[in-house]
């Protein structure tokens, strides 16, 4: 007998392309209004948790999104560090999901380079963002799996939607 279509892939897939058009959306932005105009030299500095003081929180649907970046690169576990710096960021101090980085990587810069864009700025698009979590959420709830609605740290939140597509954490992947 044929399966039925996993409703949740499908609405994975959904929240994903929802995702990365507030992404999108916040690029457009950026190009047309001077409130969003830094000086990023690329110096990793804000990838460095240890040194701001501040770990990335993401929704579960932007662990998803780089989850899945994470995965079309062919790796399937999030290497470990000792939480000083983001799983993410390799020895060229490269972030290697950098088209699919998380919200807060976009709009929370270091003093630097300008510092954060302003919560006003943006609440629009925070909002679009919790609500497509919401409905991820809700999705896998109603198919018997687990999930978290509010913000949590990146290395929890990837490693957690890694683990629900089968991967996992990996020991000294740099
Ligand atoms: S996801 Fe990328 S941009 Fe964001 S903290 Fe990690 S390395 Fe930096």
């Amino acid at each position: 007998m044929k399966r039925a279509p996993d409703p949740l892939i499908a609405l994975k897939k959904e929240i994903a392309a929802e995702i990365k058009q507030v992404y999108a959306d916040l690029a457009e932005r950026e190009k047309t209004s001077h409130a969003f105009e830094r000086n990023c030299t690329g110096i990793a500095e804000c990838c460095h948790f240890v040194l701001t003081g501040a770990t990335p929180y993401l929704t579960e649907g932007e662990a998803l999104v780089a989850a899945k970046a994470w995965r079309a690169s062919g790796r399937t576990k999030l290497p470990e560090t000792d939480g000083d710096r983001c799983p993410f960021l390799n020895e060229a101090r490269k972030c290697m999901i950098y088209a699919d980085r998380p919200f807060g990587c976009r709009t929370h810069f270091c003093d630097g380079a300008g510092g954060p864009y302003a919560r006003r700025d943006l609440i629009d698009l925070i909002q679009r963002l919790e609500a497509i979590s919401l409905k991820l959420v809700k999705g896998k709830r109603r198919g018997g799996h687990g999930g978290h609605h509010g913000p949590i740290p990146l290395p929890t939140a990837v490693g957690e939607a890694l683990n629900e597509e089968g991967g996992g954490r990996q020991k000294n992947a740099f």
